[in-house]
């Protein structure tokens, strides 16, 4: 079986899915509170999102992230992660996880790690139940510590994700620094990108480098650098003093893409190449066209494959944004 190998030479064996763009929350940096989400006919059914997946193995795939917005909300979606796990058991796929809000992690947790799901994601920004309720407009703070509970419970390995967010997050740096080490979790930081439809001079204010917050946690702390990287743009830093492991993910202030092991997939069955690039293949036609047929959908994968750019454009640097993407993470999940 052909694997998959772009034109930079980069092995392409991660796949982020986003099975869904409806949230329910509203995150500022992400969605409007008026969203218009597509019509269902044009998203891919689970069946159709579980033949592009096991092609995706089948071509060399080991690690599955399935996302959304927010994928616990879509119907259904356990009988998807369920059949997906059959990859786990032949031992094709080494990793089967999710990105979440965490909202739906009580219902959930159980049943994820019995297909096999063996760490979450959990995105977090603020242990302020009144700042949680702004930034994510419909978010409930208790619902989501709740489900990290019920995850932990069962096992799951929890990873916290905060988005760093100037004048909003900074006075917490410690709090949920302290806060991830008492409980056991990892925590990574992430640059707020130039997505969504929030105006450039609204974001540049958002905007906290990551560089200024490891300054900070540096104050307090002894920081090591780890040469751990996932093929991702995380970087980690060790604390000497607990232990505890930081990510950092930079894409306005390291160029990450030299190691880019992945490709993206959206609801619509969009394959997206690079984050920060409009580039990208409809793989829906051809699943539409000729459903099921295994060799049809290689050939339009290969030929995406083959236009994967070398990097992205992001850019804040003159305090102007440029390679400012009009789509929303909810769209490409991230
Ligand atoms: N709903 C799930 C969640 O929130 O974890 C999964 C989808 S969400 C789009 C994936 C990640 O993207 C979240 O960690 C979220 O904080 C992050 N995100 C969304 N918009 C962002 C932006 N403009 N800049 C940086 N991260 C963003
Ligand atoms: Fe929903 Fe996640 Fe976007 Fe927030 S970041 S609106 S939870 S998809």
């Amino acid at each position: 079986m052909q694997k998959l190998i772009d034109p930079f030479n980069r092995s392409i064996n991660y796949l982020r899915v986003s099975v869904t763009d409806r949230c329910d929350f509203r995150c500022l940096y992400c969605m409007t509170e008026n969203m218009n989400f597509l019509p269902k006919k044009e998203l891919l059914t689970l069946e159709e999102l579980d033949f592009l997946c096991s092609s995706f193995i089948n071509m060399g795939v080991e690690k599955l992230r399935i996302t959304g917005g927010e994928p616990l909300v879509r119907r259904n979606i356990m009988s998807f992660f369920q059949s997906v796990s059959r990859h786990l058991m032949d031992q094709k796929l080494k990793e089967l996880t999710l990105t979440t809000n965490g909202s739906q992690l009580k219902k959930y947790a159980d049943e994820l790690f019995q297909v096999g799901v063996r760490r979450v994601n959990i995105s977090l920004d603020t242990l302020d139940d009144e700042k949680f309720a702004k930034v994510t407009r419909w978010g409930r703070l208790s619902q989501v510590l709740e489900g990290i509970e019920a995850a932990q419970a069962v096992g799951l390995r929890v990873k916290i994700n905060t988005v760093a967010l100037k004048g909003f997050n900074e006075d917490e740096l410690f709090r949920i620094v302290s806060w991830c080490n008492e409980r056991g979790m990892d925590l990574t930081w992430i640059e707020v990108m130039p997505m969504g439809d929030l105006d450039s001079e609204q974001r540049i204010g958002q905007y906290w480098s990551l560089n200024e917050l490891r300054q900070t946690l540096a104050q307090e702390y002894t920081l090591t650098d780890m040469a751990e990287r996932t093929g991702g743009p995380a970087r980690y830093v060790k604390i000497n003093e607990t232990g505890q492991k930081i990510g950092f993910i930079t894409p306005m202030s390291h160029n990450f893409c030299e190691s880019c092991n992945r490709v993206r997939l959206t609801c619509t069955g969009e394959l997206y190449m690079c984050l920060g690039q409009e580039d990208k293949a409809d793989l829906r036609g051809p699943i539409r066209e000729k459903p099921n047929d295994e060799d049809h959908l290689r050939i339009a994968i290969q030929s995406a494959i083959s236009k994967k750019p070398r990097g992205h454009d992001f850019d804040y640097t003159r305090q102007k944004v440029h390679g400012q993407m009009t789509r929303h993470m909810s769209h490409t999940g991230g």
